[in-house]
């Protein structure tokens, strides 16, 4: 799937301009500076689609990704490729908006099969991710934490984090027990992903 047709669709600064739900979704949520880009760009090896945020917080809106061919209706699934947040000095407006985004998306988009919550490895869970998390259980949509930038810690380190990862996860109800650790720099568990993105569209 993942070395067939894989296409940028569109932007959707607010939910009007969503796609019509015509075929399954899975989205991708973090922090920015993450590591979204970099590894949505990994899942699918396809370099430069997703693009890298220079500018922290700049796109504030939804970017939505069709895997598979399209010439003749919908993809297999798409990729939603969400805001990051949690940037420093924002102001509290472009806040507000990205809650607004992202609460009306979670809630009423019955297509969206998970999201791929993405913490990175350095750095643990934090308290807007903390409210993200919030959030996902809240609009009872599945999700599944992806650690990132695997190969900037040390083992003992990354072990440390993942219990606390973990027993965070386990006090949200909407949370996938399972992390899965990533590194796009290394192509480390981008395979994990890849099984678990099409786990949760059912392919
Ligand atoms: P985004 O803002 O979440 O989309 O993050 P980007 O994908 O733009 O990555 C932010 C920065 O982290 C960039 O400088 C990337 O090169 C770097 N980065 C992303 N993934 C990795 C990784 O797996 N390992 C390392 N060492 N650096 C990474």
């Amino acid at each position: 799937i993942f070395s067939g047709p894989i296409s940028f669709l569109k932007s959707a600064p607010q939910l009007q301009f969503l796609p019509d739900p015509t075929a399954p979704e899975i989205a991708f949520a973090g922090r920015s500076n993450v590591g979204k880009s970099s590894l949505i760009n990994a899942l699918t090896g396809r370099n430069g689609l997703a693009r890298t945020s220079n500018t922290p917080g700049r796109t504030q809106e939804l970017n939505f990704f069709d895997i598979g061919d399209t010439s003749n209706g919908p993809p297999i699934f798409r990729i939603c490729d969400m805001p990051g947040y949690g940037f420093a000095k924002a102001p509290p407006k472009v806040v507000q908006k990205w809650r607004y985004l992202i609460n009306d998306y979670l809630r009423g988009r019955q297509v969206l099969k998970r999201t791929f919550v993405l913490i990175d490895s350095r750095h643990g869970i934090k308290n807007t991710d903390e409210n993200v998390l919030e959030m996902l259980d809240k609009a009872a949509v599945s999700y599944r934490i992806v650690m990132t930038k695997a190969d900037k810690v040390k083992t003992t380190e990354l072990e440390a984090t993942k219990e606390k990862v973990i027993a965070a996860a386990k006090k949200h109800p909407a949370a996938h027990p399972e992390l899965i650790i990533t590194s796009s720099e290394k192509k480390q568990g981008i395979d994990a992903l890849r099984m678990a993105v099409l786990e949760a569209v059912q392919i």
